[in-house]
């Protein structure tokens, strides 16, 4: 078994029941089945601490970009962003994206700030990690308008429509599904997660946030993967090792590298 968390803030964890030690988190996800981590940044404040994790370990790698909700800290130009990026442990641009819902006004600059990110991955040619929330309509136009479909990426914790997973791939992005998609109330994102195209299916844990069943409401860790790869498994009536080897297939496919030679357990 081989599975990957692309999504994940390693900086973020709760470490407690770890000693406040990472490795040790790390550890219990890869005796969970987890051999490889996408550390994802939302600002130039915790940037550093992302590409330090990535560069202590061989099963880690890293993004740069701004969150859309992240008020303070710097804004970066494209020009910065592209600089950032050229750093082997990046992966990937984001994640960047538009959220309608956490911030008010007139939001002229997250669009702005999302087109930057957008920008930065066309000239790096690295995929986009994108954060869509309340949003739709302007993520999928900025996105068309900006030509992101020459890069692709991922729409990641996914939780609209079909139309909208659509319309997404023929941006040839990915969807990515965490937690979210093992909560009682979302009969209508299983629904996405059981038609979709096993070759555009990602998954993670946005960990600390968004902890899938049976752990909901704790903090989550990168472990906690299987429990979304296990659901979806069983949505699809398919086996779990069948889940976890397409995701994994897609993931590097996508954001490119290759597994660290370990053993991943389970
Ligand atoms: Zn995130």
């Amino acid at each position: 078994m081989f599975l990957v968390d692309s999504h994940c803030h390693l900086d973020r964890l709760d470490l407690a029941s770890y000693d406040g030690d990472l490795d040790r988190a790390l550890q219990a996800a890869r005796d969970n089945g987890v051999g490889h981590f996408l550390c994802v940044s939302i600002g130039m404040d915790n940037f550093p601490e992302v590409l330090r994790i990535a560069r202590e370990h061989d099963d880690v790698s890293a993004s740069v970009g701004v969150h859309p909700n992240e008020h303070e800290g710097k804004d970066p130009d494209v020009e910065t962003l592209v600089k950032l990026a050229a750093d082997p442990e990046v992966v990937a641009i984001g994640e960047t994206g538009l959220d309608y819902f956490r911030s008010e006004g007139d939001l002229e600059w997250q669009r702005d700030r999302f087109r930057r990110h957008i920008a930065a991955a066309k000239r790096t040619g690295k995929p986009l990690i994108i954060h869509m929330r309340e949003a739709t309509e302007d993520t999928l136009r900025i996105l068309r308008e900006e030509g992101a479909d020459e890069v692709g990426g991922v729409m990641h914790c996914f939780v609209e429509d079909w139309d909208t997973a659509k319309a997404a791939m023929d941006l040839d992005f990915h969807i990515s599904f965490s937690g979210i998609v093992t909560f009682n109330s979302a009969r209508a994102l299983q629904e996405v997660a059981r038609k979709l195209p096993a070759e555009r299916m990602l998954v993670e844990t946005d960990s600390p946030y968004l902890a899938p069943v049976p752990n909901r409401g704790k903090p989550n860790q990168p472990a906690w993967v299987r429990h979304v790869a296990e659901f979806i498994a069983e949505l699809r009536n398919a086996p779990l090792e069948q889940v976890a080897e397409v995701t994994t297939e897609n993931y590097f496919r996508l954001f490119g590298g290759r597994p660290a030679l370990r053993n991943v357990a389970g």
